[in-house]
This record gives structure tokens, C-alpha cells and sequence, in this order.
């Protein structure tokens, strides 16, 4: 029997849907759950196991599974209270997830900066991380831990800021908070136990990582077309994000205006597009690529 490669993976929330995409979009055909706890690719030597995200640290730590998918911020927190969790290695960020860990305050409130915690409380469910910022940086505070709810800290004069998890920022702004400082930038990364393991893992691994790297490139690569005024055709190549060699074709009809085609290996963003329209190009199109092989 070939030995199976088993992944943990967060049971549900924002890194199983991450997570699960990318599986799919890596050719990893699940079969029917099995029991509650793991699921089996049917196409390749792999078995899923469905936790807590909280958990996945542990469970690969401990070598119950070889791999995990996990956001930095639930395994910094960890690896601060556990050397063995320290010890795990990233194979690679996964490029979804992404969030910061933060340090916020009521907006009209005393505290303004990092200097300004010194002395006070600050609410948090990242002890760990909160408690080894501040330390670095010579600030003395009182590390409040809580399991949840965290913004509502400073309202009950539980603590004086809080230490969370912001990516939009409409819950600092719902009560009242504003950030003032980044403590961690945080995405989805993949792990695993340092070690020797049987071949037959190490061959999925490789084709795993192999794969997911495949899809995160052609995830953020996109295919631009656009319409640009034959005067500004460098001005506009420039605000073209990491595309090295553009079509450019004739528009039948017209002496003054250019088609541009080109592969985007970096993030498109509105504001790349407003700076497309800015100089001048018009009818741009971003199109999603599927595959690449280069
Ligand atoms: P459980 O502990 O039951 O697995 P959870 O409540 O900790 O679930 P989620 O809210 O799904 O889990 O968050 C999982 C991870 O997703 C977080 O640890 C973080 O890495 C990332 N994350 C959290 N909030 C956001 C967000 N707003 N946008 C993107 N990623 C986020
Ligand atoms: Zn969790």
C-alpha cells in the first residue's frame, strides 16, 4: 500500500474556502466524505483532515499529519508559546487569507501611537504576538487575553486598545477604533514538519507545491486588452503591471490609436486601470487566465 499524504485543513471558515479552491483548481478530485474528520483525494495519494484552524499547528507539529494550510497569525501565535511549532517550516504562502494583525484605539481616546500604550491595558487574542511587539519595542503593557470579541474592549473599559485581526477595517470603524499600528501581515501558507518522510510522500508533496505554485501565478496574471492613443503608447506600457513584451496592432481605421494585448504577471487593480484611462487608453478588458505553462 502507498503511504497517503495527509494535509490538515481548516473544517470551515475563510481557510477551508481558500483552502478547498485551491485544491480544486490544483486538479485534486475530493471523494464523498468518508466520516466527519477526513477526505480523500481520488485522483492522487492524499487525505485531507478537516479541523479547527487553531489545531493545524499541533497536528503537524506532532506529525499526526505531514502537511498543514494555515494563516500566519494562528501560527506565529503558536510557534511563541511552542518551540516545536517554531520549528515547523513554510513551504510557501498561499496568496489568500490576507489579513493584519493591528493595533487600534478609540478614536478620540488618549492613545495615538505605541509610545502612548505604555503602562495600559491592551485586549487581545494573540497574547503571544502582542506581548513580543511591544517587548521588542520597549513597551510595557498590560496583555488582556481574551477568546473573542475583542473590539468591544475599550468600550467596557476592559482595556485602553486592542490587538486584532483587521482586513477591511469596518469593524474598527462599527466601534469607534482606528489603527495605528501593523504588528503582522498575514496570509495562508502551507507547512510542514522538517524531517525525511517516506518517498512516496515526498513525491505528492513535491507535485502538490508544484501545482499550487501553478495556480497562485496564474491566479494574479491576467490577460489586458485595451485600445491606446498612438502618442502615448510608452506612458501607457508603463502603467501595464509586469507585462515585459505587449502586442501592439493596428485598429482598422485609425492612424492615431493602437491595440494593446498584453500578459499582466502582477495584480491588475482598479487604480492600474484608472491609471490606464489616465493616459489615455480606452475599452480595456482584464481577462482571467486559466493555465499557463511557459
Ligand atoms: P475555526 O477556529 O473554527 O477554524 P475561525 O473563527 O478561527 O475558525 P476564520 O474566521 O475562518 O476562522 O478565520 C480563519 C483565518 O482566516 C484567520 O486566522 C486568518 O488567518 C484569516 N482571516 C481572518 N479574518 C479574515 C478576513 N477578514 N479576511 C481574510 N482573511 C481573514
Ligand atoms: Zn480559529
Amino acid at each position: 500500500m502507498t503511504a497517503r499524504l495527509k494535509l490538515a485543513v481548516q473544517k470551515k471558515g475563510r481557510l477551508a474556502e481558500g483552502g478547498f479552491d485551491l485544491l480544486r483548481r490544483a486538479g485534486v478530485k475530493l471523494a464523498y466524505a468518508r466520516d466527519e474528520l477526513t477526505r480523500r483525494a481520488e485522483n492522487l495519494p492524499l487525505d485531507l483532515m478537516l479541523i479547527r484552524d487553531d489545531d493545524i499547528p499541533n497536528f503537524v507539529a506532532s506529525g499526526a499529519c505531514e502537511f498543514g494550510i494555515v494563516g500566519e497569525n494562528v501560527l506565529k501565535e503558536a510557534a511563541a508559546r511552542s518551540p516545536r511549532i517554531a520549528g515547523l517550516e513554510t513551504v510557501m504562502a498561499l496568496g489568500f487569507a490576507k489579513c493584519a494583525l493591528k493595533l487600534a484605539a478609540p478614536k478620540d481616546g488618549p492613545v495615538r501611537a505605541l509610545a502612548d500604550l505604555q503602562g495600559r491595558a491592551v485586549a487581545t487574542t494573540y497574547p503571544g504576538l502582542t506581548e513580543a511587539f511591544l517587548s521588542a519595542r520597549g513597551i510595557t503593557a498590560e496583555i488582556v487575553e481574551m477568546g473573542g470579541s475583542v473590539e468591544v474592549a475599550p468600550r467596557m473599559n476592559i482595556a485602553d486598545a486592542i490587538c486584532d485581526l483587521v482586513s477591511t477595517g469596518a469593524t474598527l470603524e462599527a466601534n469607534g477604533l482606528t489603527a495605528f499600528e501593523t504588528v503582522l501581515e498575514s496570509e495562508a501558507v502551507l507547512v510542514r514538519a522538517p524531517g525525511a518522510r517516506a518517498p512516496e510522500i515526498e513525491e505528492t508533496a513535491a507535485l502538490l507545491s508544484e501545482r499550487f505554485t501553478g495556480v497562485i501565478a496564474s491566479r494574479q496574471t491576467k490577460y489586458i486588452m485595451l485600445n491606446a492613443p498612438t502618442a502615448r503608447l510608452d506612458e501607457i506600457r508603463a502603467a501595464l503591471p509586469g507585462a515585459d513584451a505587449p502586442t501592439v496592432a493596428p485598429v482598422v481605421g485609425r492612424d492615431d490609436v493602437v491595440a494593446v494585448h498584453a500578459v499582466c504577471t502582477e495584480e491588475v487593480f482598479w487604480h492600474t486601470l484608472e491609471a490606464l484611462k489616465a493616459a489615455g487608453a480606452r475599452s480595456i478588458l482584464v481577462l482571467p487566465i486559466e493555465k499557463m505553462m511557459p
